[in-house]
């Protein structure tokens, strides 16, 4: 992790950007688009000729700090410590992750961090309070391992209407006869952009598929997210499509998840890691520190909800028997639970094990969402906690309440308000992210919430389609 931008590792970086703009091209660049993900979610961009690569290595590239008080429409809120005019900040690229962008010919991307300019990081920058998350669990040893799964929904309609480019039935190979040459196109960029697919598949919603990619440590699973959204959004383009990841594109049908994977790992020795979601005595084969990171997470979710599923649109997607876990419980592969833990086949569970948090959508920021999920399993380390029973053998909505009761099965929010009020009140994502991150986040949901008070399901699903 970089502590600071000090003369040297300003040196350091125009070395290696030089290195990138001196080698003989696989492809031709003219460009490199730097991103930064918003509170709201957005990817926002900055670009600079790539021949000018060394420049923002070693200086970065300027930019206002009133993004971090965006909303999903490009207003501007004002807090306590974001969204005025004054300041600036640099934008610097994170060289070893620069990939030619597959899909965009010419342009390569690079994930960006924020510095103040005396070259310190700036508070509220999610990739940084990312990497310090993963900072703390290395000092025990321990390493997460994450990857999102991306789904989404194709529209060949004009303007905010939705039109579903394919109308085969959900998983239907029908789904990939008609889009396949867009499928492979997306699938072929993101090879080119040196993303490892691991799946792709027609979703259940119309227009809806959907696509996994190998798990990495937690930044780089940030990293790729953005990559790949990207990717597909720009091959879309190509074909006169274009893509949604909202939480909720119809307002009355099933909605795009961003699940998000993650396991465990000791980190034995430089070479060797094993898993701790496996081949202990705890519940479903957990180890004991795999249950206790598991137990923070869950115990953690209605606050955690404020930024993994952080838009209003997010309620309207989060309801109960549409697969996106609206229950604060665990179970074994239970598609209803918002933590859904997968074992692996058997044989291979030493590396398949690991948890599936349903209930986060893609209007998260990515970094800042993961950041989070680690603190809070950072705090179910350091407190021990152990898991309630499992629910695996029933989905949630068909108990009746008091048996939800008995079996300690809490709904989660059932709106943005409620998951901010959790999240404001939750002293573990207070202590990790401090006062400015905490007030940020809330001022920004609260202007969500006024900009689409009093608007139908319809209006609001319609307004973000396109933003996300
Ligand atoms: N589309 C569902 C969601 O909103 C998820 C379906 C699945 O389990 O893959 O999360
Ligand atoms: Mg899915």
């Amino acid at each position: 992790m970089v502590q600071g931008l000090d003369k040297s590792e300003r040196a350091r970086r125009r070395q290696a950007a030089a290195s990138l703009v001196a080698a003989p091209p696989a492809v031709d660049l003219t460009a490199v688009a730097l991103t930064w993900v918003d509170t709201s979610g957005i990817t926002r961009t900055k670009a600079v000729p790539f021949k000018r690569l060394e420049e923002a290595a070693e200086w970065g590239v300027g930019m206002s700090p009133v993004f971090d008080a965006f909303l999903v429409d490009d207003s501007i809120v004002s807090g306590r410590y974001a969204g005025g005019p004054i300041g600036d900040l640099r934008l610097h690229p994170d060289l070893e992750r620069l990939v030619p962008l597959a899909a965009m010919p010419g342009w390569a991307w690079a994930p960006a961090e924020r510095f103040t300019q005396e070259g310190t990081e700036h508070s509220l920058d999610a990739r940084w309070l990312l990497s310090r998350e993963v900072a703390r669990l290395a000092a025990r040893d321990l390493q997460v391992l994450t990857a999102f799964e991306v789904e989404w929904a194709v529209s060949k309609g004009d303007g905010e209407d939705f039109v579903p480019a394919c109308t085969g039935p959900a998983y239907g190979m029908t789904r990939i006869a008609e889009l396949s040459d867009y499928l492979r196109d997306v699938m072929r960029a993101l090879e080119g952009s040196r993303v490892s697919v691991v799946q792709i598949h027609p979703e259940y919603a119309a227009g809806q598929y959907e696509l996994s990619v190998a798990h990495e440590d937690p930044v780089g699973a940030a990293d790729t997210l953005v990559l790949v959204r990207e990717t597909i959004r720009a091959v879309s383009f190509r074909y006169g499509l274009s893509a949604s990841f909202s939480p909720k594109v119809l307002a009355d049908s099933v909605g795009n998840g961003t699940h998000v994977h993650l396991s465990l790992w000791h980190r034995d020795s430089p070479e060797k890691r094993s898993n701790l979601m496996a081949g202990g005595d705890g519940p479903c084969g957990m180890t004991g520190q795999g249950e206790a990171f598991t137990a923070g997470i869950l115990e953690h979710l209605p606050a955690l909800l404020a930024v993994g599923a952080p838009s209003v649109a997010s309620y309207m997607r989060l309801i109960p028997s549409h697969w996106a876990g609206a229950f604060a419980c665990w179970g074994l592969e239970n598609r209803e639970a918002a933590l859904r833990f997968v074992q692996g086949p058997l044989g291979r569970r030493d590396q398949a094990a690991n948890l599936e948090v349903k209930c986060f959508d893609g209007a998260a920021n990515p970094y800042l969402a993961l950041a989070a999920l680690l603190a809070a399993g950072h705090a179910g380390l350091e407190a021990g906690t152990v898991l309630p029973d499992p629910v695996n053998d029933v989905d949630p909505a068909m108990l009746d309440a008091d048996e939800r009761e008995a079996r300690g099965i809490r709904a989660l929010p059932a709106s943005l308000e409620e998951s901010v009020a959790a999240f404001e009140a939750d002293a573990v994502l207070r202590e990790a992210f401090g006062e400015a991150v905490i007030d940020t986040v809330a001022v920004v949901r609260r202007g969500e919430i006024a900009l689409f008070a009093g608007a139908t399901p319809e209006r609001i699903a319609a307004a973000v389609r396109r933003r996300h």
